[in-house]
């Protein structure tokens, strides 16, 4: 079996490659063994949200600009500014054809609540979430309301308005919380308080009791302006049930990310996955690459779990395995590992060094910024500390960068996803 790229990981890096090789007529094939931080994300994407000072970056582009003085060897830098541009307007077009909308603040960052109620900075959010009308309406100071349905137990509104109350966005905004009665019966006959976003996502995919969730929305929050609802309002309908609910209460609905599994996260995964299939590309799920022979200094062929001793060739390779959460590096007792290849990893010998003192450390965890180390053409370093011609990283197992302290992590991996199918590219001999 040959393709002409293989992708290792179908989370946002390993699908960003994918579908922009795709496009350019390759034949790719996506392994991927398992589920992404995709399916646990909030469904935005953060580009550069905070500095190393812990200052809110209101202007992620000008922080870029200054990225190549200040940490020389940040996944950014091997991109560079333009491809970082491109990568992200390529992103969102993609996403955009499948339905779902992105919302930018131009070029600067806005905010999203999260599931907690902190307002985080980020670069693009479902327009579901944050859109022009939203945007507007906090000039002016709405009523803002934050409802759950009673039973739920992946949000907590009491929470999510107690953390909105002090930040100094919402000071000329009143925020309650109430709790709606769903109108939604699971065919199962599960009691409500079982069901999670995806089961309720599914009936209102059916577009079920939308009249009456819209008047138990009247009921709970009359007073309100702006109704937040965690966003459990259809996996694929919500653009349909979005806008109807709107009109039937007379009020601006937004989502809000809840606790895993995010709607948000599926539907940005799906749209990506719908994408990449109708592009021809091949995603082969629940399959782990597990070694790869290398012959001249080339990769020549990987092996995997199903297909055991059949050998997978082709010409690149793209490892995106994700970093600890997605097991695309592994935390031994004494060292850590990139379990595929067995490849370099900057990190620190002593383990006592590898988090920092306290949970919430302002200075971060030193093992965040931990990876897989690359030339400049986002090429792994092997064992001996070369790297092989034709396999490129990319996404959160790549070392240099801290996607929390950040608030970088999905414009890493859209960024670095989007440069390594460039180089597959450009080592072909083509022109992107
Ligand atoms: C829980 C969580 C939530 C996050 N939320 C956000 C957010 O809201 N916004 C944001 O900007 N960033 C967020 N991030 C940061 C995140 O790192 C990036 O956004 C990005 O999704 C990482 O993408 P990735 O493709 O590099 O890796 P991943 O999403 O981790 O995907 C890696 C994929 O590779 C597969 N894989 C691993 N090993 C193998 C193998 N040997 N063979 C085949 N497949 C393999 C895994 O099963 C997985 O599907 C979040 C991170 C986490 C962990």
């Amino acid at each position: 079996m040959k393709y002409d790229v293989l992708v290792i990981g179908g989370g946002l890096a390993g699908l960003t490659a994918a579908l922009r090789l795709a496009q350019a007529g390759r034949r790719v094939a996506v392994f991927s063994a398992g589920m992404s931080a995709l399916h646990f994300s909030s469904g935005s994407i953060d580009l550069w949200g905070r500095n190393p000072d812990g200052r809110v970056e209101y202007e992620p582009f000008n922080a870029l600009a200054g990225l190549p003085g200040l940490r020389p060897d940040h996944p950014y830098n091997r991109c560079g500014l333009e491809t970082i541009r491109a990568a992200l307007s390529f992103f969102r077009d993609e996403c955009a054809r499948e339905g779902l909308k992105l919302w930018a603040n131009g070029s600067r960052n806005h905010f999203h609540v999260t599931a907690l109620g902190t307002l985080k900075p980020t670069y693009f959010s479902p327009d579901t979430v944050y859109n022009d009308r939203i945007h507007q309406a906090f000039e002016q100071g709405p009523r803002v309301a934050i409802l759950t349905f009673e039973g739920y137990r992946d949000f907590h509104p009491e929470l999510a308005a107690a953390s909105l109350r002090r930040h100094p966005l919402f000071q000329k905004s009143p925020v309650t919380t109430g709790r709606i009665r769903l109108p939604l019966k699971d065919e199962t006959g599960r009691p409500v308080h079982e069901l999670r976003s995806i089961d309720v996502g599914r009936l209102f995919d059916r577009d079920q009791a939308v009249e009456e969730t819209a008047a138990a929305i009247r009921r709970a929050a009359p007073e309100a302006d702006m109704v937040g609802l965690p966003a459990f309002i259809g996996l694929a309908g919500y653009a349909r049930v979005l806008p109807r609910l709107m009109e039937l209460t007379g009020k601006i609905i937004y989502e809000v990310p809840t606790l895993p599994p995010s709607i948000l996260g599926l539907r940005m995964d799906q749209a990506l996955k719908n994408r990449l299939a109708g592009q021809g590309g091949l995603l082969i799920p629940g399959d782990r690459v597990v070694g790869g022979e290398i012959r001249n200094g080339r990769l020549a062929s990987v092996e995997t779990q199903m297909y055991g001793p059949v050998r997978l060739a082709a010409d690149h390779f793209i490892l995106a395995t994700g970093s600890f959460f997605s097991g695309g590096l592994v935390s031994r007792p004494d060292r850590m590992v990139e379990p595929v290849f067995g490849l370099e990893i900057r990190s620190e010998p002593l383990r006592t060094h590898w988090v920092g003192r306290r949970f919430f450390d302002p200075g971060s965890h030193p093992f965040l910024s931990y990876g897989v180390e690359t030339d400049e053409r986002l090429r792994p370093r092997m064992p001996d500390g070369r790297p092989l011609d034709n396999l490129y990283a990319a996404g959160a197992v790549l070392a240099g960068y801290d996607p929390i302290a950040e608030a970088s992590g999905g414009g890493v991996a859209v960024a670095t996803g989007y440069r390594a199918a460039l180089l597959v590219l450009e080592e072909d001999g083509d022109r992107p």
